[in-house]
């Protein structure tokens, strides 16, 4: 058999991550690998740290990239805070909901779930009642940006809930960070986690992480250690915190998180606010070619994320096969819909790099293909115009 060297073919990303990475980022993760505990290797962790503290909005000193994807970044949050015989009141909404329930069951707490229907945000007045129905809650645990149903929910408020009865919150922002208003310091969020692929536009396999005192005060008073070795943040902070004294406990991925500090120096460049406001006209632009194209959107107005659109698709198309024609004729990857949104919806991403005007104007075209392919012909240069109306003002 010949092996040879592997070359993606290229795509453009517009599911729900990975998102499109930037040329920039890419060169940086070939720079030459040096020691993790080189003093160069440690200046540049500091600078990570300090970037992701802007991004995240929040002067807490823990916080960090674990070295594993997002899902680790959920379970670190939840094997350091969730102690045996713990109540957490988890807000389900879609997929992840769902994986929070078993994260917190397999750590040994007990699970309350406030279930929403999928494509709205979490019910505040639901976990108000689930929260005094159950006085002996110690954390709240909810999804701010809900990836399998693109549903935004209203995290201050939230936040604010959870506190009023005691609890502490967490909070999983691996779609949001980058994406729309996250401040983690101002709403009081006390654990929170992200991912890399999402709106930061880096590669998968990093998890920014951030807890607040509050947190770490309960995880200190834990009588029983934390089930994860590699996870317990008493251990792994020995790594990533006390400037001279810095320990080996992992060896970290190098050039990934040379790729992370460039995806955030760019962030930085940019401003927060800047790419917060850029993900939203991309969206109002996707939005109006869209429906100009008599594809809505699904979700209720004021809940959708601007990242993450889920288009209804009409009856009598087929998915698969519509996916095949954007991959095949245009390089185009969008997501297939989950659970009972499978064969029913779409999922279009405008994360990061991806939330931009060609993008917009690729995706619009290559579904006006895709659709008359299967016979369906729709007007498109009426969503061009349309789009381009929104780009206008
Ligand atoms: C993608 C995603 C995750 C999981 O991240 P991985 O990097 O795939 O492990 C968790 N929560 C949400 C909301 C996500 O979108």
């Amino acid at each position: 058999m010949a092996m040879a060297s592997f070359h993606p073919p290229i795509r453009t990303l517009m599911g729900p991550g990975p998102s499109d990475v930037h040329p920039r980022v890419l060169a940086a993760l070939a720079r030459p690998t040096i020691g993790h505990l080189d003093p160069a290797f440690v200046g540049l962790m500091d600078d990570i740290k300090a970037l992701l503290r802007q991004a995240f909005r929040t002067e807490n000193e823990v916080t960090f990239p674990i070295s594993a994807p997002g899902s680790v970044g959920m379970e670190a949050c939840f094997v350091n805070l969730v102690e045996p015989g713990d109540t957490v009141i988890v807000c389900r909404n879609g997929v992840f909901g769902g994986r929070m329930k078993e994260n917190v069951e397999r750590t040994g707490g007990i699970a309350v779930m406030v279930d929403d229907p999928w494509t709205r945000a979490v019910d505040p007045q639901r976990l108000e009642d689930a929260l005094k129905a159950n006085p002996q809650a110690k954390l709240v645990a909810f999804v701010m940006a809900e990836t399998s149903t693109g549903a935004l929910s209203d995290a201050k408020t939230l936040v604010d809930l959870a506190h009023r009865h005691n609890c502490l919150a967490i909070v999983d922002a691996v779609t949001a960070l980058g994406g729309v208003p996250l401040e983690v310091d101002a709403w009081g969020i006390d654990a929170i986690y992200s991912g890399t692929q999402k709106c930061l536009s880096c590669p998968p396999g990093l998890a920014p992480v951030s807890f607040n005192e509050r947190a770490l005060d309960k995880i200190r008073a834990r009588s029983t250690p934390v089930q994860s070795w590699f996870l317990d943040l008493n251990l792994v902070l020995g790594y990533w915190s006390g400037a001279a004294r810095r320990s080996y406990h992992h060896t970290a991925p190098i050039n990934a998180l040379y790729g992370l500090h460039e995806a955030l120096l760019m962030l930085h460049e940019e401003g927060l606010e800047a790419a917060w406001a850029r993900h939203a006209l991309h969206h109002q632009a996707l939005r109006a070619g869209l429906e100009a194209m008599g594809l809505p959107l699904l979700g209720a107005d004021g809940e959708r994320l601007p990242q993450l659109n889920m288009v209804g698709i009409p009856d009598g198309v087929d998915d698969a096969a519509a996916r095949q024609v954007l991959l095949a004729d245009f390089g185009l990857e969008i997501g297939a819909g989950l659970g009972d949104l499978a064969g029913k919806a779409w999922r279009i991403g405008l994360m990061g790099q991806s939330a931009s005007r060609r993008h917009v104007v690729l995706c619009l075209t290559a579904l006006g293909g895709a659709l008359a392919a299967q016979g369906r012909t729709v007007d498109v240069g009426k969503a061009l115009a349309a789009a381009q109306a929104v780009y206008r003002g």
